[in-house]
């Protein structure tokens, strides 16, 4: 072996992750692609050779806190001037070479979708000084990028399963369509494979993922059937060695009957549904482009509670949308209050470039402000009354790991609620049985059965 052949596979590398499971995922990939490379994740970034942010856009803050995160990162530059930074993900691909300006430390701007040519373009960067910008996209060629199953962090007891990407439904506040481009649908045999290999190495859990994940509509050139996510579900529902089964980020709309008819219905498909409304006010959705309204909302709830009565549900929720009233938000208000969510990530409207709705008048940022207190508070009493009853109730749980309390191990429920309990380490990755004891805002307290 050559001597700059062992010296490469010796360089750490560090991915600092930014927003949400996709971008989580999209970093193991990283990780994964680059370990076949010859480089090493290093769980600090003064150990690293190369650090990547992988990062977000779909809010405001979190591009601030990249910013910093980019600043720290300079510091070290400082004193190795050999370490290489990279920016990439949504927010990368949303502002381009403007980086490379904005912050003259970084070497490398790539997006979601050229994270397959990372090592030819760090390959290049170690031998060169010269920076690289690579973001743009071929939606003929890009769905490539799928086919990257990471072997890396995964813990073994859940694993994600990219199932499609980009997202065609261009919500007025939301920048991934822009940034992730149409959607695109990854073959259903090759995720049935990947679940099968995943299960085979020991993960009970798949996650099924995708910016829109309910309106994959895959077709299968030999047979022409179309499959949809119902479709997957009761193929991977088969896999053997597979415990749980979940997806998200659901588009309401999509929840249609075959899909509702999977819960309950399929043994390892969880009784939990993350199903985001955005807004309880008519008015408010037709500004968003949601295409639905609130009654409707409602009767896709009814209809999974009608299925399963115990069914899990949270969502996620913007306050202080353009034009939002009070009376918009005294109707979100009811909603919540009527729906009774397990769970609810209320955001604070922030504009993002390209979308219609930056172009409107913004409301007062204090309004919005104190709305969100408002919301977060009542929602902060609502889960603590529906952990409450809980109390009592015998849980399948899926232990993850170690909880951040001594001596305590963290699991979940197949609703989705964290739950913490004394046990032993080795327990770590199996289902066991536990009853509550307490329940809290946030977790449950339990004790093995
Ligand atoms: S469905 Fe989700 S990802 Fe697609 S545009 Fe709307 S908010 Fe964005």
């Amino acid at each position: 072996m050559r001597e700059s052949e062992t010296k490469e596979k010796q360089r750490g590398v560090y991915v600092h992750t930014f927003g949400c499971q996709m971008n989580v995922h999209d970093s193991q990939k990283i990780l994964t692609l680059l370990s076949k490379e010859g480089y090493a994740p290093v769980k600090q970034p003064e150990d690293a050779d190369v650090i990547l942010l992988n990062t977000c856009s779909v809010r405001e803050k979190p591009e601030q806190k990249v910013m910093s995160a980019v600043g720290r990162y300079a510091q070290l530059k400082r004193k190795n001037p050999e370490l290489l930074i990279g920016i990439g993900g949504c927010f990368a691909r949303q502002e381009g070479p403007k980086l490379l300006k904005r912050a003259p430390v970084l070497d490398l701007v790539f997006g979601p979708d050229n994270i397959p040519e990372l090592p030819q373009m760090l390959g290049k960067l170690h031998e060169e000084t010269s920076s690289l910008v690579d973001i743009d996209f071929d939606p003929a060629e890009d769905v490539r990028f799928l086919d990257i199953a990471p072997q890396v962090l995964d813990s073994s007891t859940s694993a994600m399963v990219t199932i499609m990407k980009g997202c065609d439904k261009y919500c007025s506040f939301c920048i991934v369509p822009y940034v992730r481009g149409r959607e695109r649908y990854r073959s259903g045999h090759e995720i049935i494979e990947e679940a099968r290999k995943l299960c085979k190495s020991g993960v009970r859990e798949v996650l099924l993922l995708g910016q829109s994940v309910t309106s994959y509509a895959w077709q299968d050139e030999e047979t022409g059937e179309v499959w949809k996510l119902s479709t997957l579900l009761k193929e991977i529902d088969k896999v053997e060695g597979l415990d749980r089964l979940r997806f998200t980020s659901p588009y309401p709309r999509d929840f249609t009957p075959d899909l509702v008819n999977c819960f309950g219905a399929l043994p390892t498909l969880c009784e939990y549904v993350h199903l985001p409304f955005q807004s309880g006010s008519n008015q408010i959705l037709y500004r968003m482009n949601r295409r639905h309204t609130r009654e409707q909302y409602f009767e896709w709830v009814d209809a999974l509670r009608e299925r399963v009565p115990e069914i899990a549900l949270s969502a996620d929720v913007i306050v202080g949308f353009p034009g939002e009233t009070d009376a918009d938000f005294d109707d979100t208000m009811d909603l919540i209050e009527r729906v009774r969510f397990d769970g609810l990530f209320s955001f604070m409207y922030s504009p993002r470039p390209y979308t219609p709705a930056a172009r409107k008048a913004q409301v007062d940022e204090r309004v919005s402000h104190t709305r969100l207190l408002k919301l977060q508070e009542r929602q902060r009493e609502i889960m603590l009354e529906k952990n409450e009853a809980l109390v009592d109730s015998i849980q399948e749980v899926l232990i993850e790991g170690l909880s951040k309390k001594d001596g305590e191990l963290r699991g979940r429920t197949r609703g989705n609620k964290v739950v913490n309990f004394v046990g032993d380490p080795n327990l770590i990755g199996e289902l066991v049985t536990v009853k509550i004891l307490n329940g809290y805002a946030h977790s449950l307290r339990g004790e093995l059965v």
